[in-house]
């Protein structure tokens, strides 16, 4: 268990160095902002959708190890999904995340989820779970946002 938790803290700390992902993305179609002030993170999530496919998605930020790491798992899961595909991993990622009494291997059963594991840990400590789900609250503020912009059109 402990080799498994310094794994994982490996690709939290690899992913906070070195983010995927990470830059203004020229063809977004909407994008949104999230603040996490407890910690001061700050997020901006670039995405570019066609229909209900998400074709890119990218993010720029500054902020601490979680945040940053959590924005480059989610923004290289996300790339090439549908829309609620991505909604859907959101409220599982979100439940991994907040929900202790879950046991941790009934997540495991994708890919993405698997990736996603890596975050887990967080719920054991509740200020950093704001850290690790605020640039899925980004994300799903621009989708929201896209989808205002075309239904007013
Ligand atoms: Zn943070």
């Amino acid at each position: 268990m402990t080799d498994l938790r310094d794994l994982y803290q490996e690709v939290i700390l690899d992913h906070g160095k070195s983010p995927r992902n990470f830059g203004l993305l020229e063809t977004k179609t909407s994008d949104a902002h999230g603040h996490n002030p407890l910690c001061g993170d700050t997020v901006t999530i670039y995405i570019e959708v066609d229909g209900t496919l998400i074709k890119d998605v990218t993010f720029e930020g500054k902020g601490c190890a979680i945040s940053i790491a959590s924005a480059s798992l989610m923004t290289d899961i996300l790339k090439g999904k549908q829309i609620t595909e991505a909604q859907n991993l959101f409220d599982l990622f979100h439940s991994m995340v907040s929900e202790d009494s879950k046991d941790i291997d009934s997540y495991t059963q994708t890919e993405d989820l698997e990736k996603l594991n890596v975050l887990a840990g967080v719920r054991n400590y509740p200020m950093r779970v704001k850290c690790a789900t605020l640039p899925w609250h980004a994300f799903n503020a621009a989708i929201a946002k896209g989808s205002k912009e075309v239904t007013t059109e």
